[in-house]
């Protein structure tokens, strides 16, 4: 039967004040002596409630071996992995009510070197979406983005009717496939970041800018794109989720397109690996990944050189859940005068910025739990490298680096979409 914390015996410590062996003098502390360290009676109700759920069985699974905290982003700023979170359950913490269960970013990193296959990126979204459910607080930053998103289809709470605003702006013609009327080679998702945030606008105004240049036949949504949900659904929202999803899978089936485009990460896992769960059925390709097809005629646009020395961040969505790190580095390595330098934690082990998993809206809530923001961490470290450019790929992250730089003082440090840099090289 399972006994309660205050049941565990305490440790007990023997010590002799004066102790000499061969000649040595061993007093005190320096003899100090623990009695076996182990907990005789553990608490495994609130275990069982997690490892019976649908995904959250693995949890059973861990031996503690802790290779998961030393990579965990979120440990190396506060108190927290895989290996923690088991151990505080197995000892009667309850995880559906504690402020761990928003911490985890499902960054995949743990995953990633864990011998039982731990897996947090199935735990902690059913655990979240069973808080959810049994009206558990969310973080109110959290709430709120689940509630612009189901009120208004993006989680800035933006109106629908002007997703498309950004085209206004862009210079060159953005085809809404409604107006156009026939079939695309390429369908563009844009994502609620680039429609709809400043900065990400930065971003899908250059994005038409190079399409347009190739000579890509794309068109857009506009009115007709939802946010993707996937944030959501990791963060515990998957009803959002499924009812964004039968949205924009209805919305896509309208149109006649040979491949679709994304501009963020999220979106392509989305698309990728969780759409088709409910019935779609299309090739998605991230931009990086597109635009390196056509390396060789993009190539010799790109005319202005950029003499400055540019580290890459590699999104957890891109990277380690897609394996996608190539794409990046070549349209980096393209650009005429990029110095182009790694930091220590980049691919395979890349360092999280902090938005995935619903971490996007959880910033203030993450920052009472950690020493700092995993977006500081990593700007940090890009300028520890030595860095005047931090080039990213993913929507979500341009304004969090961009915040972090000024919060930790490195304002010299630019952050800056590829799709920016592509842009700024071609047009001279
Ligand atoms: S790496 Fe896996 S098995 Fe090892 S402590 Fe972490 S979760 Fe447990
Ligand atoms: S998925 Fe990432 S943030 Fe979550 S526990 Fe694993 S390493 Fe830490």
């Amino acid at each position: 039967m399972a006994v309660g914390l205050d049941k565990v015996k305490p440790e007990a410590i023997t010590e002799d004040k004066h102790l000499v062996v061969q000649g040595m003098d061993i007093s005190g502390h320096w003899n100090r002596m623990f009695e076996q360290r182990v907990s005789w009676d553990y608490d495994v109700d609130n275990l069982d409630r997690v490892t019976d759920l649908p995904g959250g069985e693995s949890l059973a699974w861990c031996y503690g071996c802790a290779k998961c905290t030393a990579v965990c982003p979120v440990d190396i700023v506060g108190d927290y992995s895989p290996r923690k979170i088991h151990r505080k359950t197995q000892m009667g913490v309850d995880l559906f009510n504690s402020d761990d269960l928003w911490l985890c970013t499902t960054c995949m990193n743990c995953l990633r070197v864990c011998p039982k296959e731990v897996n947090m990126i199935q735990i902690m979204p059913a655990v979240r979406e069973q808080a959810v459910l049994e009206g558990t607080t969310v973080p109110p930053e959290l709430q709120k983005a689940f509630e612009d998103t189901a009120k208004h289809g993006n989680p800035l709470g933006q109106p629908q009717r002007k997703r498309a605003d950004w085209t206004k702006k862009v210079g060159v013609p953005v085809s809404i496939m409604k107006d156009l009327g026939r079939p695309v080679d390429i369908l563009w998702y844009v994502g609620s970041y680039p429609s709809y945030h400043p900065r990400g606008n930065d971003a899908a105004c250059a994005a038409a800018r190079i399409f347009n240049s190739l000579g890509v036949d794309f068109g857009i949504l506009g009115v007709e794109e939802k946010d993707d949900g996937d944030s959501q659904r990791l963060a515990g929202e998957k009803g959002l989720f499924e009812m964004l999803a039968e949205q924009n899978i209805a919305a896509f089936s309208k149109y006649e397109f040979s491949r679709m485009v994304v501009t963020g990460p999220h979106e392509f896992n989305a698309f990728k690996n969780e759409y088709p769960k409910l019935g779609a059925d299309f090739k998605v390709l991230h931009y990086t990944r597109f635009l390196v097809e056509h390396l060789d005629k993009l190539k010799p646009m790109l005319k202005k050189p950029i003499n400055l020395k540019v580290t890459f961040h590699d999104p957890c969505y891109l990277g380690r859940h897609n394996g996608e790190y190539d794409a990046p580095r070549q349209l980096l390595r393209a650009i005429p005068g990029v110095e182009l330098v790694e930091m220590g934690r980049c691919r395979e082990n890349g360092y999280c910025c902090g938005g995935g998993g619903g971490g996007m809206w959880l910033d203030s809530f993450t920052k009472e739990h950690t020493t700092m923001r995993l977006s500081e961490r990593r700007v940090r470290e890009a300028a520890e490298y030595g860095a005047d450019v931090l080039a990213v790929c993913c929507p979500f992250e341009v304004s969090r680096f961009e915040d972090a730089a000024k919060s930790t003082g490195n304002d010299e440090l630019m952050v800056r979409d590829i799709l920016e840099l592509l842009d700024e090289s071609m047009r001279g």
